[in-house]
């Protein structure tokens, strides 16, 4: 947790790095001396255009992240010349912490990015040229439908708003207008293409499908035009945007161009199958040429998101883009065993001719080089093909397979059950908990179904609305207040005989218990429940949704005992719930007031608009259980025991549903390959399971889930194991008795092994943990480790405020635009915070306070207005064996080459004197010092705190002896969290001040 006088770290701008030279940059051997040939090949390919085909367990990522730090050590390009673009957060941190690894000083200049961050940065540097603010509010799709449905009556839609049901068509003019992004369809394009629909309408006038046809697309496409307008009026950007606006800007604008090109020497695209057109574009674009130095990395047979817009077509046509490219193909698998690999192989040729392998005449086939575990034989078939008669009797087999497995040594953990859809996860959870096997499952969805966030949701609703009986049912009934729903329906009862709401029957209840339906100790709960209720709705009025929450679940102690339970059966509940105060605090940022009713009405649209966030994203080695998992969350994963559920035709593959607004064919950029897409990429998912096997992979189906007509064993699975399709299967039943016994267990949820030792895994840490951890472990492990919402505090926002401003401030007068006071004032109310004070005059004293506190800032800068080097630049840097992470909030360089790095600080310092020794004592400054050091070879020469309340500065040196101290603080700080090491050290003063005093078992009060 950050101190109160820390500002918080905001992800925005990143300053151009300086090009100083490196000398001493030597790479960690050996870079090339444990590769296979044709990985080394990939590695050392000069010049040019390269496309690297690279199956399932090849050593992609090694592959790839070796590449960077080979170019960087044969001195072809400095780290910054270098852009590696992919597609999720994970993979490029994955990717950053893997180049680190190997190039020890100054990887922080490669540009190691997600496209979505790289054009948002990129629309953020030129914001004025690109007509947006530097402040626009990036949508999601579900906020995108939000967005829709706010200015319906401003779009053009007559058949599309059915006054009946107007919203009915929003979803689906939301994923148009993205599909039409993500396929460079312009509204200009779009309208075009209406019109000549209209024309030929007209050039025909006997032909009245023409006319029928030509309709809907006027109107698809001037709601297009619309939207878009009112996207920018209202400074807002959606994620489609974020790409396809980047791509304009360098189209529109050649100066940007050409510095963006002159840049990057080498660019590099991971997963490269999952590009969709406009990506391949702006790639394009920043290459400039057919020949240029562009290495792509994919497999074909692993494209599995044509549903976001990728396009296969892409990778299958990247020689025609560039039809010098070389190219390698990787076939060492060092993951799975051969038959498995076979397995895949036979399954994923059944989408020839529409496979790299097939157009470009390559040999794809994957050779196992893993070393099988000791004691499984050579010989004994890795593949089980088991049949059942119902879907529990085949949820049961799984989970008592995996039991016997666990009983003969394995780790829960080695096992994987994977599902097509999430729904299909449930009876597969009973069945494990009825086994007693801990669990933990990774859907793509479902955030909002898990109990403890619907009792978080049901509680909002039913604060806001003393009517909303359904909500006030589930918060009864919840494990929190624990009515029997036999009394509550009772209760229920009561209230639709007097027509009024639950709540008003609890109430008459309440207030009449000799009449009330139910006995004492339920009357004693309800009293306790309407007693919440009323205590939050009071303070509804004055404080925020979130603020409302977090005392909801702390008062309670529900949080409390949810951190207990933690320590015994993971963390999954609390960081779900974690989770969901991020969506709620991201829907209070969109609002104008984030009171109650209105965070409530926008929570409620969103999930009315199909929002759907996946579950807590833990990491697998967090706890020993079984990984349950969707199989795109299972995509990049791998484990020893795999068991591929369901497999029945209509459920895996599923029945293809094609977008109820459909992009026109004509618009569609893509080249699409011949035969059934839906199939061929639903075998693409199989396959994509079958090889996350390491070491057995087990396929099972039952012919029964609840249908009215029997399932038919998956085509996929007749196709990997070469079975013909009527192949007798015998199905596997368990006796009566064993059926009935399953029911006499217990079907609580097991408790879930702590996490493995972190032994020699190398930890990134940034300062705030580190200096947690030093402070009290206890509070390291709540705040970092289970990730227990904290509420906003004033100090908070106060901090978050001021260096927003500062932030900004400083980005303006790098790029030459110096701010106005006013301006400097405007960016501090829009990043202010109505939270956390405690009266509406503490708050507006506050701003009063930074408003001052800014105008001396502002005063200051004109009298020197000396212009940083950077702000905001971020740096993850290797110490030892770990890492540290963190930003620089300003890095000053003057012209004899000193370096000053500073801190702002929003805490209350006014003399000099003390100034001084905090910067003296700043294990923070200390921290930036070394990261510096490892970046550059040499320490700063000045580390400074800005304190912006008094405008005092505190300079200090960053001396070897300071610097030497912090290293051993990260280290033994690092030392202690990988023993697991988690000790309370309460104090009078810490726990004073700690935001878990509340749930903390040993705080001192
Ligand atoms: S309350 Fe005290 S003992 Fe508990 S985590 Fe916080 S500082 Fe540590």
């Amino acid at each position: 947790m950050p101190s109160p006088d820390q500002l918080p770290i905001f992800a925005e701008l990143v300053a151009p790095a300086s090009r100083r030279a490196r000398p001493h940059l030597r790479l960690q051997p050996p870079l090339l001396a444990d590769l296979t040939a044709r990985q080394r090949r990939a590695v050392t390919h000069g010049d040019g255009p390269l496309l690297i085909v690279a199956g399932a367990g090849t050593g992609k990522t090694t592959v790839i992240t070796r590449r960077i730090a080979w170019l960087i050590g044969e001195k072809l390009a400095s780290p910054g010349e270098i852009l590696a673009l992919t597609f999720t957060d994970r993979a490029a941190l994955e990717m950053t912490e893997r180049v680190d690894e190997l190039v020890p000083y100054g990887y922080t200049d490669t540009v190691i990015s997600t496209f979505h961050a790289w054009g948002d940065r990129l629309l953020r540097d030129h914001a004025l040229e690109a007509g947006l603010s530097d402040r626009s509010t990036v949508l999601s799709k579900a906020e995108q439908v939000i967005f829709l449905r706010e200015h319906l009556f401003e779009l053009p839609l007559d058949r599309y708003r059915p006054l009946g049901d107007p919203t009915r068509f929003l979803h689906a003019l939301a994923t148009l207008i993205s599909r039409a992004r993500d396929e460079d369809v312009t509204p200009a394009d779009y309208g075009a293409f209406a019109a000549a629909q209209v024309a030929a309408a007209a050039a025909s006038p006997d032909d009245p499908a023409l006319g029928e046809a030509a309709g809907p697309h006027v109107e698809l496409a001037a709601c297009y035009t619309a939207y878009q307008a009112l996207m920018r009026r209202n400074d807002r950007i959606d994620f489609g945007d974020q790409v396809g606006l980047a791509l304009d800007l360098l189209r529109e604008h050649p100066t940007i161009l050409a510095a963006e090109r002159a840049r990057y020497r080498y660019i590099l695209v991971d997963e490269f199958q999952d590009t969709n057109h406009v990506q391949f574009e702006l790639v394009k674009l920043l290459t400039g040429s057919p020949r240029a130095n562009l290495t792509v990395v994919g497999d074909d047979d692993q494209s599995i998101y044509r549903f976001r817009g990728a396009a296969l077509s892409n990778i299958l046509g990247f020689r025609d883009a560039y039809p010098a490219a070389a190219s390698v193909v990787l076939t060492d698998n060092f993951r799975s065993r051969q038959p498995i690999l076979d397995a895949a192989y036979r399954l994923i040729r059944h989408n020839d001719p529409d496979r790299l392998e097939a157009r470009e005449g390559l040999d794809k086939r994957l050779v196992a080089r893993a070393h099988a575990r000791r004691g499984a034989a050579a010989a004994e078939m890795p593949i089980d093909l088991l049949a059942f008669d119902t879907g529990s009797d085949e949820a049961d087999a799984a989970a008592e397979r995996i039991a016997a497995s666990v009983r003969s040594g394995r780790r829960a953990g080695d096992h994987a059950v994977l599902v097509r859809t999430n729904r299909d996860a449930d009876p597969i959870l009973r069945s494990l908990n009825m086994a007693r096997v801990p669990w933990r499952f990774a859907g793509t969805a479902g955030l909002y179904r898990q109990p403890e966030v619907r009792l978080l949701v049901s509680f909002l609703r039913a604060v806001n609305d003393p009517e909303d009986s359904v909500s006030c049912y589930d918060l009864a009934t919840s494990e929190l207040f624990g009515l029997d729903p036999r009394d509550v329906t009772l209760a229920l009862n009561a209230a639709a005989r007097r027509r009024t709401s639950l709540e008003a029957a609890l109430r008459a209840a309440s207030a009449q218990p000799e009449e009330a339906p139910f006995g004492r100790r339920p009357l004693e709960v309800v009293a306790r429940l309407l007693a919440s209720l009323d205590q939050h709705r009071a303070m509804s009025v004055e404080r925020t949704t979130g603020e409302l929450l977090y005392h909801f679940i702390s008062s309670s102690g529900w949080l409390g005992r949810l951190a207990a339970e933690a320590r015994q059966s993971g963390d999954e509940r609390l960081a779900n719930m974690a989770r969901f105060f991020e969506i709620v605090r991201r829907q209070s940022s969109l609002l104008r007031d984030d009171r109650l009713p209105f965070l409530v009405a926008q929570l409620d649209t969103l999930i009315e608009a199909g929002d759907d966030p996946s579950t807590a994203d833990l990491a697998t080695d967090d706890g020993d259980a079984v990984h349950v998992l969707t199989y795109h969350r299972a995509k990049g994963l791998e484990f020893p025991i795999v068991i591929m559920v369901g497999l029945v035709d209509d459920r895996f593959p599923t029945r293809s549903r094609g977008d109820l607004l459909p992009l026109p064919a004509e618009l569609v950029r893509e080249a699409l390959p011949e035969g059934d897409h839906h199939l061929a990429e639903e075998r693409r998912l199989f396959y994509v399971g079958m090889t996350r096997a390491r070491e057995e992979l087990v396929l099972s189906w039952a012919r029964d889930y609840g249908g009215r007509t029997a399932r038919r064993m998956s085509q996929f699975v007749l196709e990997a194991l070469d079975l013909p399709p009527a192949t007798p299967v015998e199905s596997l039943r368990p006796s009566v008795a064993e059926r009935l016994e399953r029911h006499q267990r217990p079907a609580r949820r097991p408790a879930v092994a702590p996490p493995p030792s972190l032994a020699d895994r190398p930890l990134v840490l940034s300062y705030g943990q580190v200096s947690d951890y030093l402070e009290c472990p206890a509070k390291y492990r709540f705040g970092h480790l289970i990730r227990i919402p904290t509420p906003v505090t004033h100090q908070l926002v106060y901090g978050r405020a001021l260096h927003a401003a500062v932030q900004v401030f400083h980005r303006r007068q790098m790029a030459g635009r110096p701010m106005s006071l006013p301006e400097l004032h405007a960016e501090l109310d829009a990043a202010w915070e109505s939270a956390g004070f405690l009266t509406r005059q503490h708050e507006e004293a506050r701003r009063t306070a930074a408003r001052e506190a800014l105008e001396r800032f502002w005063s200051a800068q004109q009298a020197d207005p000396a212009t940083p080097t950077a702000v905001e630049l971020e740096f993850s840097v290797p110490l030892g064996r770990d890492r540290v992470r963190g930003r620089y909030d300003r890095v000053d360089t003057d012209p004899d080459g000193r370096v000053t790095i500073t801190d702002y600080k929003s805490s209350d310092v006014r003399d000099p004197a003390t100034a001084a020794r905090r910067s003296r004592e700043s294990l923070q400054l200390a921290i930036y010092g070394l990261a510096w050091e490892a970046q550059h070879g040499r320490p700063p020469d000045e580390l400074s705190l800005h304190f912006l309340e008094s405008g005092i500065e505190g300079r200090s040196p960053a001396t070897p002896k300071r610097l030497a101290r912090a290293a051993e603080q990260v280290a033994s700080a690092a030392e202690g969290i990988r023993a697991g090491r988690f000790e309370a050290q309460p104090s009078p003063s810490r726990c004073g001040y700690c935001p878990f005093r509340e749930i903390c078992p040993d705080a001192i009060r």
